[in-house]
């Protein structure tokens, strides 16, 4: 039996979440009616320099509200970045609408504008750019042909809270920003999400559709179809707890990407987390990318980690290799194919990132890694 199993990412979960949580409970306002619910809702919003948020059950549901709020439908295409959790194209086929799949940056892994244009076409309604592990999309170029053919900008910041683009907040950016507070993410709220706009009509939108579309003035009354995707009281509780904490929590996932970056300095053979001069990234987790010799040896690497007792998981599979989006249209720099995103999906991984490890956790985690990279290298 392994005594000190070393996850990917666990939550920091402290006492001030527990005061928050029981004063929900207590409350007994346990649902989604309470002063926590507007509060997080308040001050996340705040907290992303932007005006308005609204809360949703989840960071899908964000995108896929959003999308429905934004009126995407059947025929519609949404551009999308090769390299993203399935989420993102999945909201667009729930939609009925056509997920593009977009080449990235071979630098900074986030959709690469110079693609962007070439996917374009008269049905095209929308891009959804990821933030993807923490580090920002280039947006100036992205905005300015979204202006130039009338398409709407969502954010996917579901790794990026706080990030900054230039001087501006990830999620304030766009049209919508839309966040996950799964428990892996940079803030939990155990499960829970939230879009962020400028755009008060679009998060009206938004907050009449996730629930159940019900008419603000005449109670249940319901003009059209609508969903629950409603957040607790108590999830915002935890929200509001984490967010108190957010900057704390965000140093220490910055502490540990430096000592991951001290104590694997001398393996020539990976790069750690990019960091564009125009961009301040989150470390939502250290990202480790092989170079590509070593490429078909990363699943002996980290099993060698994981016999050890350190958890680790490779980046994400290409959208389109999945049957769901195998027949989706994919467009790169100068091909049909999205191959950056196909060698960093093949070569990434991602080590232990929680804000709670320590110094002397990164040590050890370090070593192990160095100590089974070495035998199979
Ligand atoms: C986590 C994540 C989501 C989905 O969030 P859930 O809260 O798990 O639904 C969406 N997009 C990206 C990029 C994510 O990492």
């Amino acid at each position: 039996m392994m005594k000190h199993f070393i996850p990917v990412a666990s939550p920091d979960i402290g006492k001030l979440e527990e005061k928050y949580v029981l004063q929900a409970l207590r409350s007994t306002w346990v649902s989604s009616i309470g002063e926590f619910v507007s509060r997080f809702e308040h001050e996340f919003a705040s907290f992303c320099e932007v005006k308005y948020g609204v809360s949703v059950s989840n960071g899908t549901n964000a995108l896929f509200l959003t999308l429905r709020a934004l009126g995407v439908g059947p025929g519609d295409e949404i551009i999308v970045p090769a390299l993203t959790f399935v989420a993102v194209p999945a909201v667009v086929l729930q939609l009925g609408a056509n997920p593009v799949i977009v080449d990235i940056d071979p630098v900074y892994w986030c959709i690469d504008p110079k693609a962007i244009e070439r996917a374009i076409t008269k049905k095209t309604k929308a891009i959804i750019v990821v933030h993807v592990y923490g580090h920002p999309s280039d947006m100036d170029p992205i905005l300015e042909l979204a202006r130039a053919y009338q398409l709407k900008v969502i954010e996917d910041c579901a790794e990026a809270h706080g990030a900054r683009y230039k001087d501006h907040r990830v999620g304030s950016i766009g049209d919508a920003g839309c966040f996950s507070f799964y428990g892996n993410k940079i803030i939990t709220t155990g499960e829970g999400g939230m879009v962020v706009s400028r755009d008060s009509d679009l998060l009206s939108r938004i907050r009449f559709l996730k629930d159940h579309a019900m008419d603000p003035n005449r109670r249940y009354y319901h003009s059209e179809v609508g969903y629950n995707s409603r957040m607790t009281n108590i999830q915002a509780a935890l929200g509001c707890a984490q967010l108190d904490r957010i900057s704390e929590l965000i140093e220490n996932r910055a502490k540990i990407l430096e000592w991951y970056r001290e104590y694997l300095a001398d393996i020539d053979a990976i790069s750690l987390n990019p960091n564009m001069s125009w961009a301040e990234p989150v470390n939502w987790m250290v990202c480790a990318v092989l170079n590509s010799c070593l490429v078909p040896k990363r699943g002996q690497i980290l099993s060698s980690l994981r016999e050890k007792g350190v958890d680790s998981r490779p980046f994400f599979v290409l959208c389109q290799d999945m049957p769901p989006y195998n027949g989706c249209r994919t467009v790169g720099v100068d091909e049909l194919d999205t191959p950056v995103a196909r060698r960093i999906s093949l070569a990434g991984f991602n080590l232990p990132s929680s804000a709670s490890l320590k110094k002397r956790d990164i040590e050890k985690i370090s070593n192990l890694f160095k100590e089974g990279y070495l035998k199979i290298k």
